[in-house]
């Protein structure tokens, strides 16, 4: 198949740039757009042809559930059925945002997209181009992140293209992403709302908003699902995020750090093999051996999540066997980035 890729920027979204793109969607083919938090891979949600296009595409597990994403809050009556007054309160406060909420499935969702589940997990994004490209289709459009199974997710167009290039219709390249890691996902069915899934949208906010808020226990434990608790977002369950290099996450003062993975670069080098630092602005310069990269500015944490995803790609294309990185603290959005690290590492953790 023949990827056309075309240009959008957030500064021009007039209709006639979305004509095409939404008549792919109605047509039930598969469009990649941007959206604030990482790239997206979209079809028409109520089309159970074109959804499976997209677990194909990406390799992806048909158990693992896709998110529904609305351009205007009143799909969520249509999508949903039992809405309660927290899932409309959190609604006004972050959509269009980066919060994903789980809720009952109205009869018109089909089980394909819910991996089968009674519920549905539905967002509205805030970003000009997949609210466009909604509307234009006319269609709720369900989509993942535009990845390949089991690699980093997506946060510029390259990324896209380099691993759905000829498997999908359309790629729109409107430049890189906002925030970098995916939405935080909120479970509104349980008694007590819970995230299954970390994200920029803090436990603190939702609380600031609903009251009382849980972590899902499969994920609380430093970002790693353990063996005991399965985890309620299906999603969370796979190793995820995943450079292809044996990644290692080094914890404690900085001194520390630096010293043993100097040491453990030393050997590396040694034996001929192809190892890297990811380290950050603040710390880069204080190591003595080769390949240290910086993964953004350690005091402003979104500086780290947008570029995460995108240095892991780095390290690939690099043929990077082993990298070593810093840790970071889990405060705010650092639940997220540690969540997303971890996953990446296999929760490979040394601790000084
Ligand atoms: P992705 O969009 O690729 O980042 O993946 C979507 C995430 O949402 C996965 O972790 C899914 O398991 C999760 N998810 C989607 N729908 C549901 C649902 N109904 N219940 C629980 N988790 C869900
Ligand atoms: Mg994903």
């Amino acid at each position: 198949m023949e990827t056309k890729i075309i240009k959008i920027s957030e500064d021009d979204v007039s209709e006639d740039k979305f004509r095409e793109a939404g008549q792919i969607i109605r047509d039930g083919g598969l469009v990649a757009f941007a959206t604030e938090t990482v790239y997206g891979l979209g079809a028409d949600a109520l089309n159970k042809e074109a959804s499976a296009k997209i677990y194909a595409a990406k390799g992806r597990p048909s158990d693992n559930p896709l998110i529904v994403h609305i351009a205007d809050v009143k799909a969520l009556d249509e999508l949903a059925k039992d809405v309660d007054e927290k899932t409309r309160m959190l609604a006004e406060a972050f959509w269009p945002g980066p919060l994903t909420m789980i809720v009952n499935k109205s009869d018109i969702v089909p089980y394909s997209i819910t991996g089968g589940l009674d519920t549905v997990a539905i967002r509205m994004p805030n970003h000009r181009v997949a609210l466009g490209l909604i509307k234009a289709s006319g269609r709720y459009i369900a989509a993942p992140s535009a990845n390949t199974s089991g690699r980093p997710s997506t946060t510029k167009a390259e990324h896209v293209i380099e691993d759905l290039n000829g498997k999908i219709d359309m790629i729109i390249d409107s430049g890189a992403v906002k925030i970098g890691l995916e939405s935080t996902i909120v479970d509104m069915t349980s008694k007590v709302p819970t995230i299954l899934r970390p994200g920029y949208i803090t436990r603190e906010a939702l609380s600031d908003v609903i009251g009382e808020v849980e972590v899902d226990k499969a994920i609380t434990e430093g970002g790693m699902v353990s063996k005991d608790v399965v985890p309620k977002a299906p999603g969370m369950k796979y190793r995820h995020y995943a450079p292809k290099a044996a990644l290692t996450i080094v914890e404690g003062e900085e001194e520390k750090v630096i010293k043993y993975i100097e040491e453990k670069m030393a050997e590396h080098k040694k034996r001929g093999e192809k190892a890297a630092v990811m380290a950050t602005d603040e710390s880069m310069d204080k190591y003595s051996c080769d390949n240290v990269f910086s993964v953004g500015r350690r005091k402003e944490q979104t500086s780290v999540a947008t570029h995460l995803f995108a240095q892991l790609r780095d390290f690939d294309d690099l043929n990077m066997e082993y990298i070593y990185s810093e840790s970071f603290s889990r405060e705010n959005i650092g639940q997220a980035i540690m969540n997303r690290l971890m996953k990446a590492a296999g929760g490979n953790i040394v601790r000084l």
